[in-house]
């Protein structure tokens, strides 16, 4: 995903890169979403210039009954681990309903008489079964607690069918699920729910830790619409109703949130990158746009692969589909709504002119295929994992394409949009995302993490097999510092800690004694144990130091004056006393 980015006023620092980006505004994660969704349709529009964003909620204050039940991880959700779920359903685009039944197939992992499941509060529960007969259930908020009449024992898998319908609220900044129009005022309805949950518009166990293994997607919609979905499509069946019935199949595990209907009058083209499938689905009227666009899918994958390994879901190929809101990193079916052009939205995100060069949408939601959806978070509060790797992924994408130092321009061109005001990881057991911060800081950190490593071979061999590791698995933050402690042969959790763990940034104090030439150096740091090198001296001729929080004196022949520290490489600040 994409989110909502706003900026601080930004400074305008000769010399380091940094451009100005100009943009007080609406920044482009909201792109036609800050005109509501009636306005839809107006996606050819340009942001609106003069709204102010909405302050970020804090993810420092108390939380909400919401945020507790559907953030813990507790007993009726740890006591199972889904298996497959079937997704069946009808989509009425007149009523804007949709009506049928999920499928839900799990293991108990500890004998119990409850499972904990969610669907949104608007929406009917029609009936739960077990077999032919119906559970019994208690709602609470959007949390469904499912009862059943006898001990389900460890280690047995059960089924039950739960059926429901309604009219999902279109909600959160992409909408959750939405029945719109496109240009031409054809039918064209979209999910997209990574902030409000899956349960908006269809059942499930909607939490981060447990992906289901497998699933099955059937969407039965009007004849003359196409619904697109994640997975391998399976073929399309005439209800002879005036309805079609559109079966996918997900052939890995997926996040709730990923699960996506695309219902529209799409029409199709393909490519092929090696045994790799390429599918797009565009309205009529973008074909020509989108086969030229969709040209950096295979360079971008091909990039990818390299620095990774093979595409995480082969076997259900890789499929662009467009959608009115800006972009969604659906697994296997990435949501494009860049208008077929360079940067996001048209704009220089980065701010230093490389944005322009790609299609941030294709590269940044497609990279999400190996961070967010083949490696996944466990809990939203490591959302970083998802957000601040793929932003890294694409100065890789960069460096790959257009060099190094041009990627090193690229990823500090995001320092403006960094905050330093909240930690990236918030609060396990409650949902609540992370601030903005885990984008653009925790690429910066990565960047950084590269310099402390200062080996390109050493650092490329451990960002593939970190990945080749942990694939198609849940991890959490723990997980990656653990890894990375143990594949660099150096304790670097008090690093990892000071930068996703406190807002502030180490400081480097450089402290001068220039009459007998030394020079004090430390970390002033939260972190008590934070001790990272950083280059300092002049550009070309850096002396690598090893600065912990204690000072350290040397002998230094540079004047105060004309002492730099590397600091595109490593995202720290710098004070001269
Ligand atoms: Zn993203």
């Amino acid at each position: 995903m994409l989110r909502a980015v706003f900026l601080r006023a930004v400074v305008v620092i000769s010399g380091c890169g940094l451009s100005a980006l100009g943009l007080g505004s609406w920044e482009l994660g909201l792109g036609p979403w800050a005109l509501g969704p009636s306005a839809l349709i107006s996606a050819q529009e340009p942001a609106p210039t003069e709204q102010k964003p909405p302050p970020q909620a804090s993810t420092l204050g108390p939380p909400t009954r919401a945020d507790v039940l559907r953030g813990a991880y507790g007993r009726y959700r740890a006591n199972n681990d889904l298996l497959f779920y079937h997704l069946d359903v009808r989509v009425d685009p007149e009523r804007k309903s949709i009506a049928g039944t999920n499928t839900i197939r799990f293991r108990m992992l500890a004998d119990d008489t409850r499972i904990q499941l969610e669907l949104a509060a608007n929406l009917s529960v029609d009936r739960i079964l077990f077999g032919a007969a119906p559970l019994r259930y208690e709602r609470d908020l959007n949390t469904v607690y499912v009862d059943f009449p006898s001990t389900l024992r460890a280690g047995r898998d059960y089924t039950i069918a739960f059926h429901y319908s309604g009219t999902p609220q279109e909600q959160g900044r992409f909408g959750g699920m939405t029945f719109g129009k496109d240009p031409a005022g054809r039918h064209w309805i979209t999910t997209s729910c990574e902030d409000h949950g899956a349960s908006v518009w269809w059942p499930n166990k909607d939490q981060w830790r447990d992906e289901v293994e497998r699933m099955q997607i059937s969407v039965a919609i009007p004849n003359d619409l196409v619904d697109i979905s994640n997975g391998r499509f399976m073929g399309k069946t005439d209800l002879g109703d005036g309805y079609t019935r559109w079966d996918w199949l997900v052939q890995y595990p997926i996040n709730n949130y990923n699960v996506a209907l695309n219902i529209g009058r799409y029409e199709h083209f393909a490519d092929r990158l090696g045994d790799l499938p390429l599918d797009f689905y565009v309205l009529p009227e973008n074909l020509d746009k989108a086969r030229k666009q969709f040209a950096q899918v295979s360079p971008m994958l091909d990039a990818f692969q390299k620095y990774f390994g093979e595409y995480p879901f082969a076997k259900d190929g890789y499929k662009l589909v467009e959608v009115p809101y800006a972009g969604m990193e659906h697994q296997s079916a990435v949501a494009y709504g860049n208008r077929f052009a360079n940067g996001y939205l048209e704009r220089d995100f980065a701010g230093v002119g490389t944005s322009l060069k790609f299609d941030f949408i294709i590269i940044h939601e497609s990279g999400h295929e190996w961070f967010g959806n083949a490696i996944s978070a466990a809990d939203v509060s490591d959302m970083w994992i998802h957000e601040g790797w793929t932003t890294y992924l694409e100065s890789l994408y960069v460096e790959d394409r257009f060099g190094r130092d041009e990627a090193i321009r690229y990823v500090n061109g995001y320092k403006s949009k960094v905050q330093n005001s909240e930690p990236i990881i918030t609060q396990r057991g409650i949902h609540r995302e992370p601030m903005q911060d885990m984008y653009f800081k925790g690429a910066l950190f990565l960047n950084t993490l590269r310099s402390v490593v200062n080996d390109d071979a050493v650092w490329r061999g451990a960002l593939r097999d970190f990945y080749q590791e942990f694939k198609h698995r849940n991890i959490l933050t723990e997980d990656v510092v653990r890894y990375f402690n143990t594949r660099l042969k150096r304790d670097l959790t008090p690093v990892f800690d000071q930068y996703l763990r406190r807002a502030e940034l180490p400081i480097l104090e450089l402290a001068f004694n220039e009459r007998d030439g030394l020079m004090s150096y430390r970390w002033k740091a939260g972190e008590r144990a934070f001790a990272m090198p950083v280059r300092v001296g002049t550009a070309g001729t850096w002396t690598i130091l090893e600065p912990t929080t204690d000072w350290q004196t040397m002998p230094m022949a540079i004047p105060k004056a004309a002492i730099e520290v590397a600091t595109d490489l490593y995202y720290v600040e710098v004070r001269k006393l």
